[in-house]
């Protein structure tokens, strides 16, 4: 048995609780523990990365908003702060 780390929040998960799913706004997929895999909780620099590739948060589609707001609760960030941390990347 090997043990793996959540992708999104880092916590040590065994291979059988591993949830390794596609994600709805890349072609990778990312490895999850349940309790992330439940929330729906991404990876927040994959967030960043993706808002970025879509060219900011504004023209993200009204559901990758959500997702990304929603997922902000997780990381301890304000929408400001995910703005500022897309925009790093230009
Ligand atoms: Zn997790």
């Amino acid at each position: 048995m090997v043990d793996k780390n959540c992708q999104s929040c880092g916590n040590i998960t065994t291979e059988d609780e591993y949830l390794v799913c596609s994600a709805p706004y890349t072609a990778m997929s990312v490895g999850r523990c349940p309790s992330c895999f439940a929330n729906d909780r991404y990876p927040y620099q994959d967030l960043v990365g993706a808002c970025w590739g879509v060219g900011g948060f504004d023209l993200c589609a009204d559901w990758f908003q959500d997702l990304i707001t929603s997922n902000l609760v997780f990381c301890n960030k304000t929408k400001k702060e995910f703005i500022a941390d897309v925009n790093k990347l230009d």
